[in-house]
């Protein structure tokens, strides 16, 4: 730990390898922590493996990808799993979000997967889930964010990734694809999750 501190400009910088190799979610989170602590990238530590995601619960998934990091490369780090859980499918796709629609984890699919389950359904009640695990020295510690919404009945937007689309957040008439990254950031699933992540590393 105290070799990943560095002094700048007089503070406290910590450096955090975050555990995915998904960009968005990388701009995502940087957008939201600013300078609070420093993101190291997987291709910055040199690890380029699709780390493993086999549990089965989002916190199981979130948990193995950062204790993949910390095990091969030992350094602290911090990962997200995500699932959008729609009331009228019980709770699907759950922790199977990703590969809803087969192992290829395309989002069209997915989505495409989605609209046709919910067609005719009035009841588009869903949520995001998202479980951050964080290790530092070994220590593990996990935080959830939650956003409740719907699902839209068609595609809309082209800013965001994965569900965005046909996500409408409660409190708005757009999709997070339609919305700007700083108004996604500040109501989403990963946005709550992370305010959690800083505020724990700001007191500890
Ligand atoms: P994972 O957390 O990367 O495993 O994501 C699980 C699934 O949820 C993937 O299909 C992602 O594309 C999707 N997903 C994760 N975060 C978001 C998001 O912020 N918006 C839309 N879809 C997401």
């Amino acid at each position: 730990m105290e070799q990943q501190k560095k002094a700048a400009t007089g503070d406290q910088h910590i450096q955090l390898c975050f555990a995915t190799n998904n960009v968005h979610k990388v701009d995502e989170v940087q957008a939201k922590i600013g300078d609070a602590f420093q993101i190291v990238t997987l291709k910055n530590i040199g690890c380029d493996v699709d780390i493993p995601e086999t549990a089965d619960t989002i916190a199981g998934n979130a948990l193995q990808k950062a204790q993949y990091i910390w095990q091969h490369y030992h350094c602290n780090c911090f990962a997200d799993d995500t699932g959008l859980e729609v009331d009228a499918l019980n709770g699907a796709p759950g922790v199977h979000t990703a590969r809803y629609a087969g192992e290829a984890k395309d989002p069209e699919a997915n989505m495409a997967k989605l609209l046709k389950a919910l067609e005719g359904c009035c009841n588009r009640k869903a949520r995001f889930r998202t479980v951050i695990a964080l290790i530092i020295d070994g220590k593990e510690t996990v935080m959830e964010g939650v956003v409740e919404g719907t699902i839209a009945t068609e595609k809309s937007g082209a800013e965001g990734f994965g569900y965005d689309p046909i996500f409408i957040p409660e409190g708005y008439d757009k999709t997070f694809a339609e919305l700007p990254l700083s108004v996604k950031n500040s109501i989403s699933h990963r946005g709550r999750a992370v305010e959690k992540l800083i505020n724990h590393l700001q007191k500890n």
